[in-house]
């Protein structure tokens, strides 16, 4: 069972004022008890004087002649009303004429059962005896005083009043003090301490009672404390540790609000995603903390060249997703986005690094490009993606186009497993000739994949993405194997070329890749001196000492290397010096160009620096028999192209071999 405080209060009271209470009643029936001792006996103490006083007076007079004694006695004693002297029932002498009958034995019977005041209150009359002689016999009248009860209860009710004062009205008022007391003191401030408990809305004033009063001190200093820590908590889980930043969870928060927002005006905003170049290469070389200190610097620099209501998160390694909403066109949208990435551009120092970097920028528009954060964000992202394999440190917008490209590419990526299982790659081989004679020398071996329904798929359209999601390693190791074993077919018919097999950057980088290449050569057997492994230039951009190593291996194996795609990327002259390089593949870009004085500098150059440096060239995308006389006016010493051959299957490749040697 619980009790309150008010009716604990309450019942505590109420036992204290029982017990005054009776403690008082005791006393006041006391009180009257001895007050209605005090008239009897004053009552007694006149009737025993005035019997003896007039038994005296009898003796010499008549009783006739006592009326003034009694007169005076009746007058004197306020609680007489009467007094008269009886002899037997018979009337002698009375004080009032209305007293002049005898009362009853009954109504002056002392019961010893009852206290003084019951029977002062019952009795009507006090009687005593007046005794004389006459003639020697002894003889009496009866001396009756009667009461008068109106002056004695006169006493009584006053004391009775005074009573009920006291004991009555002074504890209702008391209790009705205490209780509004409690109420006010105690109970109400207990109520608001349950309710701030509660609800924590609204702080109590402060208290009266001291230890509620520290209570509540206490309460508002946990609860502050607790607040405090609720909105710690929930900034937390609403920024990025590291740059201070919104985070994912921010800036679903803040998408919500802003679709609303732009669906209420009817007006577009941009999402943008933006990724660092290369920013791993940065990590991976300079350490982690430079890392870190790079993205906070990088986020400080996006936020400045915001507006405040625009939002920055970041939302992963160096993934940062931007909000724009006030921008009045395409161009004022493209200028901040140029804006952020220049800014970006500058050279940063970082501790004691001088850093550069570049930025990746996808955007899309709400709401054409997604209605909601996620397919915003996912499309941004290709978008992103798209702007990278654009040559980075650009922007792309999110269209229809890309989609469809996206679709694909990720429909090549969930297939193009399962193809290798299914025996749908093919290798082509392009003839590369002799300038000079025309003769075949060799071939470059080109993947392609027989798609069921797609047909003839391009190396272009799959190997970035199997570069990208890792595949290249597992195919590459097919097409290195299928090479090395059409190489070995040739050998046994007596076809002596050269073959060049195109190596991924990726795959070339893998721990067991020279081991895997010389577990070949033991199965196959072949003249390693005419093996040739294509590498793009763009290997460079990765770590040279350990690209160096592999190099070297692959050499002492007997193998040769070509350089791949030379003048499109990298080109540097020290890589040329420090590696081990034995051919150089002009791209077909300058081929295209050899015509304009820009395009024969360089080819130009690039020959005879490879003449120099002990290397041959091969030049790639030759269509035209001009080019070839033109590159035979350099003295270069291959070319490769259409202008002999497409790259041909297997058997196409080995007639046209036989015709072109039969031919010479
Ligand atoms: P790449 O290694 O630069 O190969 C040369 C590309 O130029 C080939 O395209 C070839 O068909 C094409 N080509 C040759 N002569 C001419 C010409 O006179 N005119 C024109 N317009 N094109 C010419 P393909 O076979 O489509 O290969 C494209 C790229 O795919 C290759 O460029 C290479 O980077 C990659 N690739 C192809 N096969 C493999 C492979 O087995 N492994 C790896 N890792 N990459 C491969
Ligand atoms: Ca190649
Ligand atoms: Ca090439």
């Amino acid at each position: 069972m619980k009790i309150g405080i008010r009716s604990f209060t309450l019942s505590l009271l109420l036992v204290l004022i029982s017990g005054m209470y009776i403690i008082f009643a005791n006393y006041y029936f006391t009180q009257r008890e001895i007050t209605a001792k005090l008239i009897t006996n004053s009552i007694t103490n006149d009737l025993s004087e005035l019997s003896y006083v007039l038994s005296k007076h009898i003796q010499k007079n008549s009783i006739k002649t006592a009326r003034a004694l009694i007169d005076r006695k009746a007058a004197n004693n306020n609680y007489l009303s009467a007094i008269s002297i009886f002899d037997d029932d018979k009337l002698i002498l009375t004080t009032d004429p209305r007293f002049s009958q005898f009362v009853s034995s009954s109504v002056l019977y002392n019961n010893p059962h009852q206290n003084i005041y019951e029977n002062l209150h019952d009795r009507k009359a006090f009687q005593d005896n007046i005794n004389y002689y006459e003639r020697k016999s002894r003889r009496s009248y009866s001396l009756i005083f009667f009461i008068d009860h109106n002056t004695i209860n006169k006493n009584f009710t006053q004391a009775r009043e005074r009573f009920i004062l006291l004991f009555i009205f002074i504890p209702i008022i008391f209790l009705t003090v205490f209780w509004l007391a409690i109420h006010k003191l105690i109970a109400s401030p207990l109520e608001d301490l349950r309710q701030y408990a509660y609800y924590q809305s609204k702080i109590p004033l402060p208290f009266s009672i001291k230890e509620l009063e520290h209570i509540r001190i206490s309460m508002v200093q946990t609860f502050s404390r607790l607040e405090q820590e609720k909105t710690d908590l929930y900034n937390l889980s609403r920024t990025d540790a590291l740059s201070g930043l919104a985070n994912r969870n921010y800036l679903e928060e803040r998408v919500i609000q802003i679709i609303a927002e732009s669906e209420r005006r009817n007006k577009e905003f941009a999402l943008l995603f933006l990724d660092l170049d290369h920013f791993k290469s940065i990590n991976d070389s300079l350490g982690h903390d430079i890392g870190d200190e790079l993205l906070r610097s990088v986020a400080h620099t996006i936020q400045d060249v915001l507006r405040v209501n625009d939002v920055v998160a970041r939302i992963g390694g160096d993934e940062f997703v931007i909000v724009l909403t006030h921008y009045q066109d395409e161009l004022e949208l493209i200028e901040i986005i140029s804006r952020i990435q220049e800014k970006l551009m500058k050279p940063w120092q970082i501790k004691t690094y001088p850093i550069h970097i570049t930025s990746s920028i996808g955007i899309t528009i709400y709401p054409k490009d997604g209605t909601n954060l996620l397919s915003l964000m996912k499309n941004a992202d290709i978008a992103m993606y798209e702007a990278k394999s654009k040559g980075r440190r650009g922007y792309h917008f999110f269209t229809k186009e890309l989609n469809d490209k996206t679709q694909e590419y990720i429909e090549l990526t969930n297939t193009m497993q399962e193809a290798l299982t299914k025996d749908q790659y093919e290798l082509f081989y392009q003839p590369q000739n002799n300038v000079t004679t025309g003769e075949i020398i060799g071939a470059e071996a080109l993947i392609r994949w027989k798609h069921p329904d797609k047909g003839m798929i391009s190396p272009y359209a799959f190997i970035p993405i199997a570069e990208h999601n890792g595949f290249i390693i597992e195919l590459g190791k097919w097409i290195l194997e299928t090479g090395i074993k059409q190489k070995k077919s040739w050998e046994d018919e007596g076809i002596n070329i050269k073959l060049s097999i195109n190596v991924a950057a990726k795959q070339i980088q893998q721990a067991d890749f020279v081991e895997h290449l010389k577990s070949l050569l033991d199965k196959y057997q072949v003249n390693t001196s005419n093996v040739f492994l294509e590498i793009t230039e763009y290997i460079f951009l990765h770590d040279s000492k350990a690209i160096l190593k592999t190099f070297t291996a692959i050499r002492e194996l007997g193998i040769k290397i070509s350089l791949d795609d030379f003048g499109t990327g990298y080109s540097s002259l020290s890589y040329l010096k420090n590696f081990p390089i034995d051919i150089l593949k002009i791209d077909k870009v300058f081929l295209d160009d050899y015509n304009s004085t820009e395009g024969a500098v360089f080819i130009e150059t690039i020959v005879k620096m490879a003449q120099t440096l002990k290397m041959r060239v091969v030049a790639e995308g030759v269509e035209t028999q001009e080019q070839i006389e033109y590159l035979q006016s350099l003295k270069c010493d291959f070319y490769q192209g259409y202008v002999c051959s497409r790259p041909l299957e297997i058997e196409a490749f080995n007639a046209l071999y036989k015709e072109k040697t039969f031919n010479l």
